[in-house]
């Protein structure tokens, strides 16, 4: 009997967003899916998330678009500022022609995955942590269990010990940059009220403030710096170190709040992003700083790919290699991007305002950023 005629299962290691589209996508082509979570529930970190067009398209394949965006904020312009408050680049967004962006709670990301998951009869369980994987398809467990699947996905994020015991990394870099991220409530007075809906990114030497609205009442605020700035980087954030680098955002930093965790910013790229029966998916497998907003959105593109290539394969191993193929040219070519787009931090305050000056006015360079650095076709096809 062919495999194709076989009901067919797969253990996904990670419950965090790449995981959980490949449940769904497996479920959907009639697979039975387990996910096994290593944290004791399925809460996230992280505070808000930018979801650009690639993402709301695989959102709304698997069903789950109208209860993710349900509250989203949907901004009319993305603004680059410089250290004088002025704005350096202008990106239109969501009107028509433009590219579409919301920006959501991390957590109505994930709860709406585990609800739509749990539809689909995908059965999730917690506290259960991977320890590493068989070619042959054995996703092996800490309590000692192995479970034997016609595919196992490594999805278990950036330390991935799936990838791992399969000696799968070509390498890990640190960018020497990070951030902290927090959630607020928005508030009057922050901005000004022409900029209260617009997402902004506030530059000042190697520290930049990024000011997202994440719903009606929620504000997503992200402080990076460089990873030898130890003064900034600790937590709870010094509000009087970030006031005298922005000093025109005085009102929004007496109001950080003493939560928020620092990460690092990383690169991984992999020898194979897979072995056998087994896939690697997500940061696990490709980690990229979030300049473009697009980390979360590639593991949701090739969560769903993955599913559509092995749907109905007869041969997994094989579909996993084309599966490969298809997807890791422009997922590399989005991690290159963001990871070239992150030297500008570290260039002096004048030069970053002169060369954003001129990228900003070129109609034809923004596009050339939008359409190939967030992959963003002009989506007539959103009702957001
Ligand atoms: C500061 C910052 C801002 C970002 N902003 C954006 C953005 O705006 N838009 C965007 O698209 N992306 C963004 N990203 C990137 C995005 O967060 C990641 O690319 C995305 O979360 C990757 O999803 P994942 O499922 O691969 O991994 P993760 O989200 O890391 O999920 C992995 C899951 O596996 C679990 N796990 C770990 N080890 C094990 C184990 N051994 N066994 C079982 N389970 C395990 C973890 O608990 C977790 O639930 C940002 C990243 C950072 C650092």
């Amino acid at each position: 009997m062919s495999e194709q005629n076989k009901a067919r299962h797969a253990e996904i290691a990670g419950a965090g967003i790449g995981g959980l589209t490949a449940a769904i996508a497996l479920a959907q082509r009639g697979w039975s899916v387990t996910v096994h979570e290593r944290a004791p529930n399925l809460r996230t970190f992280g505070a808000g998330i930018y979801i650009w067009s690639n993402g709301l398209r695989v959102l709304k394949a698997l069903g789950a678009y109208d209860q993710a965006t349900v509250g989203a904020h949907i901004g009319p312009q993305f603004h680059t500022r410089d250290h004088n408050d002025t704005t350096m680049e202008e990106i239109p967004i969501n009107g028509p022609g433009d590219a579409r962006l919301i920006t959501i709670l991390r957590e109505t990301l994930i709860n709406t995955l585990v609800d739509v998951a749990r539809k689909n009869n995908v059965e999730i369980r917690t506290s259960s942590a991977a320890i590493g994987a068989t070619p042959e398809g054995e996703l092996l467990l800490a309590d000692g269990s192995a479970r034997k699947a016609d595919l196992v996905v490594g999805a278990d994020g950036i330390n991935s010990n799936v990838r791992d015991s399969l000696d799968l990394m070509l390498y890990r870099k640190h960018l020497g940059y990070g951030a902290i991220r927090m959630l607020i409530p928005r508030a009057e007075g922050d901005v000004p009220p022409e900029d209260e809906n617009r997402y902004i990114e506030y530059f000042t030497g190697t520290r930049r403030i990024l000011y997202t609205p994440a719903s009606e009442r929620d504000l997503y605020v992200a402080l990076c710096c460089a990873a030898d700035d130890a003064e900034a980087l600790k937590v709870p954030a010094d509000r009087d170190l970030w006031t005298q680098s922005f000093p025109h955002l005085a009102h929004l930093v007496a109001r950080f709040g003493d939560a928020g965790r620092w990460d690092a910013f990383e690169v991984v790229k992999l020898k194979r992003w897979g072995k056998g029966r087994v896939a690697i998916l997500g940061d696990a497998a490709h980690a990229m700083p979030p300049y473009l907003g697009q980390g979360g959105g590639c593991a949701l593109m090739n969560g769903l790919a993955l599913a559509d290539a092995v749907g109905a394969a007869d041969d997994i191993p094989q579909a996993l290699e084309r599966w490969e193929e298809r997807e890791r040219p422009l997922t590399e070519h989005t991690q290159d991007t963001a990871e070239r787009l992150g030297d500008m931090n570290f260039w002096p305050d004048d030069i970053r305002s002169q060369v954003l000056k001129i990228t900003g006015q070129s109609p034809e360079i923004g596009a050339i950023r939008m359409r190939t650095a967030r992959h963003v076709p002009t989506a007539a096809d959103f009702d957001v």
